[in-house]
């Protein structure tokens, strides 16, 4: 992307403003300070010391052997699941936390479908000693039950959102109201890179930490760049945060992984969803229409505009996955590696792992490993029991 459309917020012809006129002028505020922050001395060091002393960057690039020799080519593994908090979005809650303070906002506010972006802001939020209330569906705080807990082990407050269908989409629509009547104090901490202007950029930004390091590390182990970058894609930020570091590298495939219940870029057509265009999933009248996946984080009908930008210019490829092949991955790393990954980062091997048998075995491949999979392990299948 050039570096005009980050400060523009235009991703090809996707991305935009789409929001109603009563937020075009606390929006426009974010975008303006989150360029005088990236200039400022003071504000980048003192993310970089957290980045480093709170959150554990840089995290490790592994070989994983085993698998490597299983699959017939050089697996290497970006471990965002040994990051503070156990994902990749303590990178962009760190850093929009900071924006905040740095802006003079006293309040964080976030909402929440699975309840992983609340715990990441409700944690940021005790470190900065910001009241923190986040958004979440009357159903989703029943099925999210540990996550909830833990947000009120931070001293967040949860406000349950019972209107429409009781989950993200309403929980959006109401932080967002809440927003509109409190920007003046009140900072909104967006959880992937979609939505308008600026967040597609700042969120961008705060996750490309992933993309220098694995690329610095990759040439350390290795001396030469991976054949292929592999990520999952809900709404796109760990994926942005790893593509970026190799997107002027022609010759490296970057691979973005849907989960096949929903995959806007290989199933939707373009739309505007949550204030930007970009590919969404629609049914035949046009309407928005709810995804389904076995990983709660990916399981949303829009995606980033920047995706949609790579994808229409085919500088990404974008493939899907079934649930079943994510589960068999998700196994494989555990039996194989001794790594249990989330079942979003399991999307991402589960691809790199039906490559087997049509990759040289000098080829490298870099799966991000979005975050850890403890969270998931009460909704797995049945296991079976040895006696
Ligand atoms: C939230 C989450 C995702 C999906 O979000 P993106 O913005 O697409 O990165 C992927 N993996 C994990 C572990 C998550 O928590």
């Amino acid at each position: 992307m050039s570096k005009d459309s980050l400060t523009t917020g235009r991703f090809g012809s996707y991305g935009g403003m789409f929001v109603p006129e009563l937020l075009i002028q606390p929006l426009k505020e974010v975008a303006e300070a989150f360029e005088r922050f990236k200039k400022d001395k003071q504000a980048q060091a003192e993310l970089q010391r957290l980045l480093l002393t709170f959150a554990g960057r840089p995290t490790p690039l592994y070989h994983a052997r085993t698998l490597s020799d299983e699959l017939g080519f050089q697996l290497y593994l970006k471990r965002e699941d040994l990051l503070h908090g156990g994902a990749h979005k303590t990178n962009n809650t760190l850093g929009q936390g900071l924006l905040a303070q740095f802006m003079g906002k006293r309040k964080l506010i976030a909402e929440t479908g699975a309840g992983q972006h609340g715990v990441a802001v409700a944690m940021i939020g005790a470190l900065l000693n910001m009241p923190v209330t986040v958004f979440m569906g009357e159903r989703d705080i029943k099925r999210q039950q540990p996550n909830v807990k833990r947000m009120q082990l931070f001293g967040a407050d949860v406000v349950s959102v019972t209107g429409g269908s009781k989950t993200l989409k309403d929980a959006i629509n109401e932080a967002l109201r809440y927003y509109v009547a409190h920007s003046t104090e009140t900072f909104y901490v967006f959880g992937t890179a979609a939505g308008p202007h600026p967040y597609p950029t700042i969120v961008r930004q705060f996750q490309e930490v992933i993309g220098r390091e694995a690329r610095r590390q990759i040439l350390e182990q290795t001396n030469r760049l991976p054949k292929k970058v592999i990520a999952c894609v809900g709404g796109g930020s760990n994926a942005i945060g790893i593509f970026s570091g190799f997107l002027a590298d022609s010759e490296v495939e970057l691979i973005g992984v849907e989960p096949a219940g929903g995959a806007p870029l290989n199933y939707g057509q373009p739309a505007i969803l949550h204030g930007a265009l970009s590919y969404a999933l629609q049914d035949r009248h046009g309407n928005i229409s709810e995804s389904e996946s076995i990983a709660a984080g990916l399981d949303y009908p829009g995606v980033g505009p920047e995706h949609s930008a790579l994808k229409d210019a085919a500088r990404a490829e974008y493939v899907t996955v079934t649930d079943a092949a994510a589960l068999s991955a998700f196994h494989q790393l555990c039996t194989k590696e001794g790594i249990i990954p989330a079942l979003e980062s399991s999307h991402a091997l589960a691809h790199a792992v039906s490559l087997k048998g049509k990759l040289k075995k000098t080829d490298l491949v870099i799966v991000n490993l979005s975050g850890r999979g403890d969270k998931d392990i009460d909704q797995l299948p049945p296991l079976t029991t040895h006696p």
